[in-house]
């Protein structure tokens, strides 16, 4: 059913500037380009659905590519202008414009391919993806491609100085004044909910640790409505721990089944990097058939996603090698599943502690 939450989520994706921000984003944008145009030859002459199609960009990309038909899809009324956008292009004949859930729309053909831009927040926020793996069980044919193809989630432990004594430090010395009462106020408003915020490879304490990889031709609702992991860092370096910094990537490679195929191969190869910690994992960029990845690592170029940032109340000083662990636990929020719920248990230096925010 459609819920007043997801009437507010849909309302908000009717305005521009949201779609401004995701066009201009050139990261974004040119990967999922690059992608389909990668993927042309078995694009061509093809039937696509764009998941979301917002402006309808990506599906009009396809139909550049040669596909047959595309299906675009969306509950927001932006779908008005991307009907207005294809007509404009010439392409009403191959792109149809759907106004409406892709849980409601009905089609009567099956779809070589789905193509969508479901990547929320911290990967998982906004629960899109679930939509999309509607859309594959209701109309993928069998051997079809899915663009991206996979999404992994990642974590890592991060110390960011110039961004603590700008929001509380700077209380102690406010013109000559003692402010410090502020402190305890200062550190709620800041830190009490997720940072999106953009940070550098200079920030990140270790190697990231893998919070969930997800295979967007596998994976069932069921999935999504909590995931948990246990993570063990141990810090390359001396520096106060001021939290944990989220990113994600993508995948964009062959179909099921194709001598292009490698979705069922592992890319994102992640190996031990000869440190005898659990869980230390370097990522690798093994890509033996050049799948396209779009990044939102803080090494990366930056995108609009930039990095989610949870930082803690207090730092806590870490000496090189020590142990950062714990576990965390993203679940969808059960008054609007929009939203989610991060439930953190760190420990390092013999001191445990919780954390919990909603993301919303
Ligand atoms: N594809 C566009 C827009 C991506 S934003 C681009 O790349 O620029 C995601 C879009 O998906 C939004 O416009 C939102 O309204 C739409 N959307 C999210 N869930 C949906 C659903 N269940 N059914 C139809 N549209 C959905």
């Amino acid at each position: 059913p459609c819920t007043d939450f997801d009437k507010a989520y849909f309302h908000s994706y009717a305005h521009v500037g949201i779609h401004e921000e995701m066009i201009k984003d050139r990261v974004r944008t040119e990967t999922y380009r690059a992608a389909i145009m990668q993927h042309q030859s078995f694009i061509e002459g093809k039937v696509v659905m764009d998941v979301g199609c917002g402006t309808g960009i990506l599906s009009i990309f396809c139909a550049q590519a040669g596909a047959k038909r595309v299906y675009a899809v969306d509950a927001s009324d932006i779908a008005v202008q991307a009907n207005e956008v294809v007509k404009a292009n010439n392409l009403a004949e191959r792109v149809i414009v759907l106004h409406g859930r892709v849980e409601d729309v009905e089609i009567d053909e099956e779809v070589d391919v789905i193509i969508s831009e479901w990547m929320g927040y911290m990967l998982l926020y906004e629960s899109m993806l679930g939509s999309v793996i509607t859309a594959r069980d209701r109309w993928l044919k069998r051997g079809g491609l899915i663009l991206p193809c996979n999404a992994t989630l990642y974590m890592a432990p991060i110390t960011h100085p110039d961004r603590y004594k700008d929001s509380i430090e700077f209380w102690h010395n406010v013109y000559g004044i003692d402010m410090s009462a502020m402190l305890q106020l200062a550190k709620q408003c800041a830190f009490e909910e997720p940072c999106v915020e953009t940070i550098t490879g200079e920030n990140v304490m270790t190697w990231p640790h893998v919070v969930k990889h997800v295979d967007c031709y596998t994976i069932q609702l069921h999935e999504l409505e909590s995931v948990s992991t246990r993570y063990k860092f141990q810090s390359m370096m001396r520096a106060p721990l001021h939290g944990f910094a989220f990113w994600f990537d993508v995948e964009f490679s062959g179909p099921a089944n194709s001598p292009t195929n490698n979705h069922n191969q592992s890319l994102l190869i992640t190996t031990s990097n000869n440190n005898p910690v659990d869980g230390i994992t370097r990522k690798k960029r093994a890509n033996p058939n050049q799948a396209l990845v779009l990044s939102t690592a803080p090494e990366d170029p930056p995108t609009h996603w930039e990095q989610t940032l949870i930082y803690f109340y207090d730092p806590i000083e870490v000496e090189q090698d020590q142990i950062i662990e714990g576990s965390l636990t993203l679940s969808q929020s059960k008054e609007n599943r929009r939203f989610m719920n991060i439930h953190l248990e760190y420990s390092s230096g013999g001191r445990s502690y919780v954390k919990e925010s909603l993301m919303r």
